[in-house]
């Protein structure tokens, strides 16, 4: 028979309960009481919500990040939290977030939190476990436990799930560049004891997430999955090897051979990558496939994946299990809480729960044929027609202009050389010109404004007016501090992806469609369903009406259509390319009209481009050549005198480089201030020929960055760039600052760029 389980639940909550109970908690409003039992009420939930499956992921809850549960686990916490005496919940949220020195210089004199970074190729942020050479391990199985015996208590099959020893050591980083794979053997010793522990208890399965095996592995890392898997074998439970995100490939007869039970693949990433796997199986082990897609929201076409799974579970028996293809932390809750969802739309989609339950039709089909499932088979192929067929999906139109694109619209009609000239000559900027990346502080006003306009208590006059006076308002201040090209500030806009998906035809928005980001953050991407198309201008009115305030250039602002793509949930009929290209020709438009109506500086944010990097190298160039071609036909059919920025809120170019100078932005914005201007040198090795404004005021800090300071980073910068290709301005976006923090701040910015301008 056909196992059926999970790999992991979202943990949030479908209303994201565990943010609200943490909120709080950290306020201090409640006690950890309070907590604990809201963290209890979620799980059992969630079992509930699980109750078909034969095997329940249990441990997979989180009050902030499953790593640093794993941290917590094997005793490895930062040397700067060891000696805290305190509640070690306590000290598990200062490692999360941090405390701030000037709020516990009384108590603990504050801490610095871990470091976050991404999940694989996801949106969701790990904390990064921190080794060195003198990192020690110790089990404190405590968690696991608890929530074992919770579950069984509950009548739940509980299969504990755990980061595995490999993927665990690779994703940290040695604080001390000490070779991690030197603590392979003092961690495997404490992963040993834990699997026996829960031996101990009565589990039998215990899942071991090594979502490295679909990544590039060089020889040392094989080394480790070998000898760690050797090592952990003589432990008394059945180890799942759970892999995700991508395909085995030449991993493929590493991680057959792992000595473990069973093995996870997902074959929603990979369905090519299974038979040639279930040849080099050893006949004893189970295979996991995950066949339902843990990463979007669209219904699965149930009958396609039994066509392909019956003669798979011919072959492989009671070895077969199924499961979603990675944990549904990736995906909303439950669809039956969108009541405001387009019925239409909504009829093509499935949240975790709808998920969980095609993998229950599945599993019947399995075990007792397709007539046992006729009728949600049924439905399933109507849904998936209607959405086929769609008149909302498909629009000949966007097409047949999409179609006629080619390279040539991605080309400015002359070198930078040349264009930098006209456009000096057009906008007279002074050297070190001065300017910011578009946001200004989301004020209490702001928010209030908004929030009344949704609720329909300000109407939208009200709404526009109140928008306006916002916009003035910044220019004011720009105006006083001197700036040299202004931006409107962005009080408009909710989000830089959500503005633009709200006015696009092929986009939907769910109400309750919240992924976890990191720790009580959400994120709630865009459902971009359709062919995407413009129907009219977006932000012209908006920048027509700052411009009209102010002689100096303002600068446009839009979202880039890679970074759109990037923060969306896509579709899965098409491929992300083919979605990318139809938005890249909507914000091409509103480039244009942008420049018809007289805006000198045009700004298109690509903040996530890098982040769509695949997870493999060898396919990176691939996306950068479709995602900078893009880009191109986005900004690139302007005349030579208008000025195309682009801004990217990180810091690594080393690998993308070449890519980064083909998009041709004439000036590209980005952020440093951190990184003491050393990743300048990727540009100045590539010598990358437009203009670079290198952050120099980091906007993640409410510290204000003092003038000699600027300076100092300036000169630096100076030493990399030629001068006469040097812009002054902060990291990134102001919209999460308060005012007064940027007024002083950027008054320094100002007085280092004339303080520089003097000394040229
Ligand atoms: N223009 C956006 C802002 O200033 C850019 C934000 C970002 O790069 N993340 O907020
Ligand atoms: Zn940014």
């Amino acid at each position: 028979m056909t196992i059926v389980h999970n790999l992991g639940f979202p943990r949030i909550g479908a209303s994201r309960e565990l943010k609200f109970a943490l909120e709080p908690y950290w306020k201090g409003e409640t006690s950890r009481a309070d907590l604990l039992k809201s963290g209890a009420a979620l799980r059992r939930r969630h079992w509930q919500l699980q109750a078909g499956l034969d095997l329940a992921p249990v441990g997979d809850f989180s009050f902030y990040d499953h790593v640093l549960d794993m941290s917590f686990t094997v005793g490895n916490l930062p040397e700067r939290v060891q000696d805290f005496h305190g509640d070690p919940l306590d000290n598990y949220f200062r490692v999360a977030r941090g405390r701030s020195a000037q709020e516990h210089h009384a108590c603990c004199g504050g801490v610095a939190a871990g470091e976050m970074t991404k999940w694989f190729d996801t949106n969701y942020h790990y904390i990064v476990p921190e080794f060195t050479n003198a990192t020690t391990f110790r089990l404190d199985a405590s968690r696991l436990l608890e929530q074992v015996a919770e579950a069984r208590q509950q009548g739940v099959n509980a299969k504990p799930v755990i980061v595995g020893p490999v993927t665990y050591l690779a994703l940290g980083k040695a604080k001390d560049g000490s070779n991690k794979l030197d603590l392979l053997d003092g961690l495997l010793a404490v992963y040993a004891q834990l699997l026996d522990t829960l031996a101990a208890h009565g589990v039998e399965w215990v899942q071991v997430d090594e979502p490295l095996l679909v990544t590039e592995l060089d020889a040392d890392w094989q080394y480790a999955f070998n000898y760690a898997y050797h090592q952990l074998k003589v432990c008394r439970v059945k180890l799942l090897v759970a892999t995700y995100f991508g395909q085995l490939e030449e991993n493929k007869y590493l991680a057959a051979n792992l000595p473990v039970a069973g093995l996870h693949v997902d074959a929603v990433a990979g369905p090519d990558d299974v038979r040639p796997l279930i040849n080099v199986l050893p006949p004893h082990k189970v295979l996991s496939l995950g066949v339902i897609n843990g990463r979007n929201i669209w219904k699965t076409d149930l009958t396609a994946v039994l066509d392909w799974l019956e003669p798979l579970a011919q072959q492989l028996g009671n070895r077969l299990w199924i499961a979603p293809s990675c944990s549904l932390l990736h995906v909303p809750v439950d669809l039956n809480s969108e009541q405001a969802l387009d019925a239409e739309i909504r009829s093509w989609l499935a949240f975790a729960v709808q998920k969980l339950d095609e993998l229950q039709v599945l599993a019947k089909a399995l075990r007792e044929g397709r007539a046992a499932v006729a009728a949600e088979l049924a439905d399933n192929l109507a849904a998936l027609a209607a959405r086929r067929a769609s008149p909302r999906v498909h629009n000949p139109a966007v097409r047949q202009a999409v179609a006629q694109l080619h390279a040539d619209m991605g080309r400015r009609n002359s070198p930078y050389a040349q264009r930098a000239a006209e456009q000096a000559a057009l906008l007279q900027l002074p050297l070190y010109p001065t300017t910011t990346i578009g946001s200004f502080p989301q004020t209490a006003e702001i928010r209030h404004a908004r929030s009344a306009f949704k609720a329909g208590t300000l109407d939208a006059a009200g709404y526009q007016a109140a928008m306006r006076e916002e916009i003035a308002r910044s220019v004011r201040e720009q105006e006083a501090l001197g700036l040299d090209v202004l931006v409107h500030g962005e009080a408009e806009r909710n989000d830089m992806v959500e503005y633009f998906g709200e006015q696009l035809e092929g986009y939907a928005f769910s109400q309750f469609g919240w992924v976890q980001s990191y720790g009580s953050r959400c994120v709630k991407p865009p459902i971009l369903f359709g062919d995407i198309s413009r129907p009219r201008a977006m932000t012209v009115e908006w920048t027509r009406y700052a411009q009209s305030l102010t002689g100096k250039p303002m600068k446009g602002m839009l979202t880039g259509p890679v970074t759109i793509l990037n923060w969306s949930f896509v579709r899965d009929d098409q491929p992300r390319s083919v979605s990318c290209r139809q938005l890249a020709l909507a914000i091409r438009q509103e480039v244009l009209d942008l420049e018809q109506a007289g805006v000198r500086v045009i700004q298109i944010d690509e903040a996530a481009l890098r982040e769509g990097l695949p997870l493999r190298k060898a396919q990176w160039q691939h996306y950068l050549d479709w995602a900078v071609e893009a880009f191109r036909i986005a900004a690139n059919g302007v005349q030579d005198r208008t000025q195309i920025h682009t801004h990217m809120c990180y810091s690594e170019f080393n690998d993308i480089i070449a890519s980064i100078a083909a998009m041709d932005a004439d000036v590209i914005t980005i952020e440093t201030s951190r990184s003491d201007m050393e990743l300048l040198d990727a540009f100045d090795h590539f010598k990358y020929p437009n203009e670079i404004g290198p952050g120099v005021y980091d906007i993640h800090t409410p510290n204000i960055p003092s003038r000699e300071h600027i300076v100092q980073l300036m000169k630096k910068a100076a030493e990399r760039i030629p001068v006469a290709r040097l812009w002054v301005n902060p990291d990134c976006g102001l919209k999460t600052r308060q005012w007064h923090e940027v007024v002083p701040a950027l008054a320094n910015m100002v007085a280092a760029a004339r303080e520089l301008r003097l000394a040229a």
